[in-house]
């Protein structure tokens, strides 16, 4: 049975960040749900898809895995980080993201991936709460907007910071509210507040709480 890590948060609250440092530190696969989503936004508007039609939205979804070669979107490598983080992506992906069906698939294909690994870290929005509910260790991840959208805004070194702070507010925002796996943190998930915190202290705690 795979063992799961489970880490969930708003937009640039130190997810990717965290979670490589452990799976590095635990060699563990890592997993980017995001990415999905992204994808499948970033082909929406290049196929002329409209994000807020759920249905077609769903068909291009299952359209796109079929073209895989392996079936599954998050093996795929045809596209690149910049593509996916640029800002149109950002706008479309939260209509995308509140569709319960499309929600549906990319779980699917979360599962499919995990469950040929031994070990893994998955990040997202929902990981906790629906994707591995039973998962042995949850985080939280949060931090104050503006101290994520400075370290957005320095780590991908272009964009203003205002623009920036406006796109995590709204994401928030709309992950938050939407009807079907709406950002909350599950229950027995372990909630690290970072505005205040180094990335090897937050890193450090998480660590510690594996080890438990
Ligand atoms: O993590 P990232 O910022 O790349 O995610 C992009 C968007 O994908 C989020 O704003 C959210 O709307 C959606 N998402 C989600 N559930 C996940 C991961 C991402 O709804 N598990």
């Amino acid at each position: 049975k795979t063992v799961v890590i489970a880490v969930d948060g708003p937009a640039a609250a130190g997810k990717t960040t965290t979670c490589l440092a452990l799976a590095d530190t635990f060699d563990l696969r890592y997993l980017e749900s995001g990415r999905t989503y992204r994808i499948v936004a970033y082909e929406a508007i290049r196929r002329g898809v409209p994000v807020d039609d759920r249905s077609a939205v769903v068909g291009l979804c299952d359209r796109l895995i079929d073209e895989s070669r392996t079936g599954n979107l998050f093996t795929s490598s045809r596209y690149r980080p910049q593509e996916l983080r640029s800002n149109p992506v950002d706008l479309a992906v939260s209509a995308v993201a509140r569709i319960g069906e499309l929600r549906g698939r990319v779980t699917e294909l979360i599962h499919q991936w995990a469950r040929v690994q031994a070990r893994c870290v998955v990040e997202g929005r929902d990981i906790g709460t629906v994707v591995f509910p039973t998962a042995p260790a949850k985080f939280y991840l949060t931090a104050k907007p503006e101290i994520r959208a400075e370290r957005r805004v320095r780590q991908e070194g272009h964009g203003s910071y205002e623009e920036v702070l406006k796109d995590v507010i709204r994401r928030d925002q709309a992950d938050m509210s939407r009807p079907v796996a709406p950002l909350v943190p599950a229950e027995d998930a372990v909630e690290i507040d970072t505005t205040e915190l180094s990335v090897a202290q937050v890193v450090g705690r998480m660590v510690s709480v594996c080890r438990d």
